[in-house]
This record gives structure tokens, C-alpha cells and sequence, in this order.
């Protein structure tokens, strides 16, 4: 076990090493040789040693560089030091972290950690918490949670009795809303296509002038951070109405969220605390390891009502927090373990700092490729950037020529009906040399003809 591990760990030094010097893609005849892994199933036995080997041998290289410093595709964080050393510890503790009683230290950990993510992302200090994979999954629960209440206040059990025959609850969203948003609605027997969805202006926020009246059946989700231009809904108007009729606020908050961490930025997010439930990734902008989220309910029974489970042979009693009475998963990995480390080595002003200066970056490439001469199509508020280089033609041109050339990565979108290129800088690796560098790289394949 000794020598594997450390061989291990050489291994991946040796690989996070060699991103900043390496291709961002993978090459064609890297990703070819992973038909070495496509082996029929050994009938005996081979040592960790060969499996190892060939893992790294063939694996490593086909990999996207998305750990290093000049991944700008989608939202994808990297990971600290801490938080990857914190995540191979706690892999070697290999705790299965749903009660306190049976897994104490991973349970502190993500009590801590819900604790402090609270007090950064300035929502109220009392909100319930479940860890779960990412935002998809933390949609699920907080949703579930809003079912929960908003039915409960009408005498409906929808835990026990499901939707069949309940009093019907109107859902409402943004036009801009992230597909994963839909897909929960869909699982819970909300509906994908049942919505209300709220025209948005050019940026993607929700208008106000366009939002029906709610009522105590309605749940308005509201997003933070769209994933096109970081566009902010306004939340601040849509949680007093809200307020008002009685309804539930829930947020998309999956990089967004994290503007309230970052002084120059939390304005952006001003008023999100009156929300009722708020779902975010860990994996993006605090660039832990995935698979990372939370999901945030300001009524905790509600969160635990949804989701909490007893059986005879569990040990659900407790005086403490029991991490599974919040989440839908029973068996899970501790993933507060490297939330916690990524706060502790941050600390309030890192992580105020890695989100500033991700944004100032964005701002960079927005500037240099404005200056350039081509279009920026969206106003750059957070860290997602939209590059038009002239016709869709071009812009794709442009885009599939930076990802071969490998400097850095960059994906497309049709925004509004305009292809762009996305750059999205959120990893706390980038550092000013390596955007110049992919701004060079950039210009350069776009002068092309
Ligand atoms: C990334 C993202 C999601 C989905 O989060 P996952 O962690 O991939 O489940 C949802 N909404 C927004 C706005 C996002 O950026």
C-alpha cells in the first residue's frame, strides 16, 4: 500500500506539473490510445502496480487539461492544493459520512463548513445544508424542500401521499433558466413544461415588468449568475413580492452565489438572503474537486422532511447534525471534508481575492480582444466573457483553431441567436501571464483567413 500510494502521488505531481507546459486538449493520437484501456476483462488478478501504470500511462494523456491554469471552457473550477490534498485524505478515510454518531470527524467537517459557507455567501446563519454532487443535485433537494412547505401549509403531505390529487403549485422561471433547473422540476413531478417562464432582457435576467402575480402555491426560481453572461436576476424585487404573497424564492446560484464573497461584486447579489432555499457548486468558484454542491433551505425541517429517513438498523437519533437527514443520497462521500479545507487555506480574504481576480481576468480578455476590434456581446459583470469575431462562420472557425492549437480552451454558444465564443475564467491556477498568453493565442488564430 506504502509504495503504491507514493507512487501514486508522484504520479499526479508529475501530471499537474506538466499542465501549464502541455496542450490544453488532448491530442487525436492520445485520445486514439485509450483503446489500450479497452481490454477484455483480466480473469485473474493484476498487480496495482500494472494497473497504475497503464492508468497513467494511457489515461494521463488523453485527459482535458481542465485542473490547469487556461481551461476556459463551460464553469469549471481547478482545485486548491488544500482542497486536493484534503480530498486524498478523506478518499483514504473513505468514511460514509450520513450519521454523526457512526462518522463524527467528516459530520464536523461539513457542519463547519456549512457554517462558514453561510457566513461567506452572507445567507442566514440558521439555513439547513446538504453536500451533494453539484448544482443539479442541490436543485433537487431545495425543490423538494419547497414541494414540501408550500404543500404542508395547504394540509397536503406530498412526502407521503405524492402529487396525485394535491393542490397544484405553479412554478415560475426565467426564460434564460439552466436546463438542469428543469430536469429537477421534471423528477419531482413539477414539471419541465408546466412553468411560467418569465421573458428576460439581453443579458438573460428575468424582467420584472413581465412577472405575473404570485400567490403562496407559486415557487419562483431566480438565478444568479447566468451561465452565458453572469447576468443576475433582479432578486432583490422578486424576494419582497415574493414575501408578500407568501411564496418561495429559490436561487441558481451555481457560480453566481459567489459574487456575495467578493466586495466589488456583492452588490450584484444584494438582496439574495431573502430567498428560501439556494443552490451552488463548491466545484466552481471554490474550486474544489468534483463532485461538489450544496443546497441551502432557509427552513431546515423543511429540507430535513424532504429528504430524512428511518429505519431500525440506522442510527438517525442523535444530538448532532446528521449529514444524511439533508441529503437524497444515504451512502455519500464526505464531500464538506474539502469545502472546509479550501475556506481554512483561503480564508476570507483568498477567497474574496481568487473571485476579484478571476473577474479583473475576464475584464482582460473582454478589453484586449474589444481593443482587437472584435464584438463583445455581453456585459461582462462576472468572469463569463462572449467573443463575437464576425460571422458564425468565423467565430466557430476561430474557436475550433484555438482549441487544436491547444494554448487554451475555449467552447461556442448561440447567444440570442448569436454564435460567440465563451471564455469563462473561474480557476484559481490563471494568473495574468496565462491570460495574455491566451489572448495572444486567441488574436492570433482570429487574424487567420
Ligand atoms: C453549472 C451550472 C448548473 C449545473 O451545475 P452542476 O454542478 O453541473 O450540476 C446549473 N446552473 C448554472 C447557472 C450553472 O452554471
Amino acid at each position: 500500500m506504502r509504495e503504491l500510494l507514493t507512487a501514486t502521488a508522484q504520479r499526479a505531481i508529475a501530471y499537474l506539473d506538466g499542465l501549464p507546459h502541455r496542450a490544453v486538449a488532448p491530442s487525436a493520437e492520445a485520445v486514439a490510445r485509450l483503446r489500450e484501456l479497452d481490454i477484455p476483462l483480466p480473469e485473474d488478478p493484476v498487480s496495482p502496480e500494472t494497473v497504475l501504470h497503464t492508468l497513467d500511462t494511457y489515461g494521463s494523456p488523453a485527459t482535458m487539461g481542465m485542473a490547469g491554469p487556461r481551461f476556459f471552457g463551460f464553469v469549471i473550477g481547478g482545485s486548491l492544493p488544500a482542497a486536493l490534498a484534503a480530498n486524498w485524505l478523506a478518499n483514504a478515510w473513505d468514511q460514509n459520512s450520513a450519521y454523526y454518531n457512526v462518522t463524527p470527524a467528516t459530520a464536523v467537517l461539513e457542519q463547519v463548513a456549512l457554517r462558514w459557507l453561510l457566513d461567506v455567501l452572507r445567507l442566514p446563519p440558521d439555513c439547513g445544508g446538504a453536500f451533494v454532487t453539484g448544482t443539479s443535485v442541490a436543485h433537487l433537494a431545495a425543490l423538494a424542500a419547497a414541494r414540501h412547505s408550500l404543500l404542508a401549509k395547504t394540509g397536503w403531505d406530498a412526502e407521503g401521499s405524492g402529487l396525485f390529487g394535491a393542490p397544484p403549485l405553479e412554478v415560475i422561471v426565467g426564460a434564460e433558466a439552466h436546463p438542469t433547473l428543469l430536469k429537477s422540476l421534471a423528477i419531482l413531478g413539477l414539471g419541465r413544461k408546466r412553468v411560467l417562464a418569465v421573458p428576460v432582457d439581453s443579458d438573460g435576467a428575468m424582467r420584472l415588468d413581465a412577472l405575473p402575480p404570485l400567490t403562496d402555491r407559486s415557487i419562483v426560481c431566480v438565478q444568479a449568475g447566468n451561465v452565458n453572461t453572469g447576468a443576475v436576476d433582479p432578486v432583490q424585487e422578486i424576494c419582497r413580492r415574493a414575501r408578500e404573497a407568501g411564496a418561495w424564492v429559490h436561487v441558481d446560484g451555481a457560480f453566481g452565489l459567489w459574487a456575495a464573497a467578493a466586495p466589488s461584486r456583492a452588490h450584484l447579489v444584494e438582496g439574495i438572503e431573502d430567498a428560501d432555499s439556494w443552490a451552488t457548486d463548491a466545484h466552481k468558484w471554490l474550486n474544489v474537486p468534483y463532485d461538489s454542491g450544496i443546497a441551502f433551505v432557509r427552513d431546515p425541517d423543511a429540507l430535513r422532511a424532504a429528504m430524512a429517513i428511518t429505519a431500525d438498523y440506522l442510527p438517525t437519533v442523535s444530538n448532532h447534525r446528521n449529514p444524511g437527514d439533508f441529503t437524497p443520497e444515504l451512502s455519500r462521500r464526505a464531500r464538506g471534508v474539502e469545502v472546509w479545507a479550501a475556506l481554512h487555506s483561503l480564508g476570507r480574504s483568498g477567497l474574496a481575492g481568487m473571485i476579484e481576480r478571476t473577474c479583473a481576468h475576464a475584464r482582460r480578455f473582454a478589453e484586449a480582444l474589444t481593443a482587437a476590434g472584435y464584438e463583445v456581446i455581453n456585459d461582462v459583470v462576472l468572469n463569463q466573457v462572449l467573443v463575437s469575431f464576425g460571422s458564425p462562420e468565423k467565430t466557430l472557425r476561430v474557436i475550433q483553431d484555438i482549441q487544436a492549437d491547444g494554448t487554451c480552451w475555449c467552447g461556442n454558444t448561440l447567444w440570442q441567436g448569436r454564435t460567440a465564443m465563451r471564455i469563462s475564467v473561474i480557476s484559481w491556477a490563471t494568473t495574468e501571464a496565462d491570460v495574455e498568453q491566451s489572448i495572444d493565442a486567441i488574436l492570433r488564430m482570429a487574424a487567420r483567413d
